[in-house]
């Protein structure tokens, strides 16, 4: 391990070089043009070249798996500098490629359906590691979104230094509009988030309509049961102008009910919301399985003119759901 700075994780003002201009210069071959040495920064002389090189670090993650799916989805799992692990999932919709991005190593929420923290949390990624999924997964990302291994509010720091990052106007210029990080509901860190303004689209794992159910899946219920989440949640609306989207993986017996969808439709009512039901993704070894076509036919009924999409399963072929093929490498 080398102790330079990696300058993957830096602001253009945070890059030390003279005069200005060229902080702009480095920060946009690294962000915008992605590229993977200090030798390809060709409008800056051999002597700058390697001055960066010396003070900085740029490794690049090895690829050590990449499945595609018959649908397009493509998966890959990345080795880190210290060995760790971590995976990123690539979608094509109509308007592009999204990336589905980790942000930690492991996760330590412990919700029981979930495969990410099968095999507990070993560390947050920083900001830089976060951005190097984008820029070397080799296709041109229009979308981002935090949903793969980690929650992202527990790496708060390193997050929102990602987002600085990618949205920046040198770099990738990615808009906050095309960026949703995902929540298992972090009442503290939703609202520092609202609070910095950056109006990315929030989306929180709900999963259950009420607290008896959501305590059985989701140990952050007991710490910020759903009242005091919808109350945060009403805040970053407030301040962000962003409805809310809310996820709500379809759990076979647990969460699937007519009782369930009609009680969520009450929950949400009047509250600025777009809902995502998801079919369970069967995980190897956890108790839960998918729910019937028939049975989320029914659960949508039951939502009663609540906004909510079924979201379509892609890359069912491959180890689709979170976590799987880190999890997999690691037993
Ligand atoms: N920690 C964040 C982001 C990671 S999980 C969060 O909790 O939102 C991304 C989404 O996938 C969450 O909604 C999570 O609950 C859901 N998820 C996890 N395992 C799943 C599975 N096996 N099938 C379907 N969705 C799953």
């Amino acid at each position: 391990m080398n102790d330079k700075i990696d300058i993957l994780s830096l602001l253009p003002e945070e890059i030390n070089v003279t005069p200005a201009y060229r902080q702009k210069q480095v920060f946009s071959w690294l962000g915008k043009h992605g590229v993977r040495s200090f030798s390809e920064m060709t409008n800056l002389s051999i002597q700058l070249r390697s001055e960066l090189s010396e003070r900085y670090s740029l490794d690049i993650p090895r690829e050590m798996e990449r499945q595609v799916s018959a649908d397009g989805t493509q998966k890959i799992l990345w080795r880190l500098r210290d060995g760790e692990q971590v995976e990123t999932a690539l979608m094509r919709y109509k308007h592009g490629w999204s990336a589905c991005l980790s942000t930690q190593a492991g996760c330590r929420q412990g919700c029981a359906f979930c495969a990410s923290g099968s095999h507990g949390f070993s560390r947050n990624l920083t900001a830089g590691e976060i951005l190097r999924q984008v820029l070397y997964c080799g296709v041109e990302i229009s979308r981002v979104v935090l949903m793969g291994t980690g929650e992202p509010l527990d790496n708060f720091d390193q997050t929102v230094r990602f987002l600085k990052l990618i949205s920046h106007s040198e770099g990738r210029n990615l808009s906050p509009r095309h960026i949703s990080l995902s929540t298992c509901g972090d009442v503290p860190g939703i609202l520092r988030l609202a609070e910095l303004g950056l109006s990315v689209t929030l989306s929180v794992s709900l999963h259950a309509p009420d607290d008896e159910t959501r305590d059985r899946i989701m140990p952050v219920n007991r710490k910020y049961p759903i009242s005091q989440l919808l109350d945060a949640c009403g805040k970053y609306f407030t301040k962000t102008g962003r409805r809310i989207s809310y996820e709500y993986v379809i759990i076979e017996g647990l969460n699937d009910s007519l009782g369930h969808a009609r009680r969520l439709a009450a929950l949400l009512k009047g509250h600025p919301a777009h809902v995502n039901v998801i079919p369970y993704n069967p995980v190897l070894g956890k108790p839960f399985s998918a729910p019937k076509p028939s049975v989320v036919d029914r659960f949508m009924d039951g939502l009663n003119g609540l906004q909510a999409t079924v979201r379509r399963t892609l890359g069912k072929d491959i180890d689709a759901a979170c976590g799987q093929l880190r999890s997999k490498r690691i037993c």
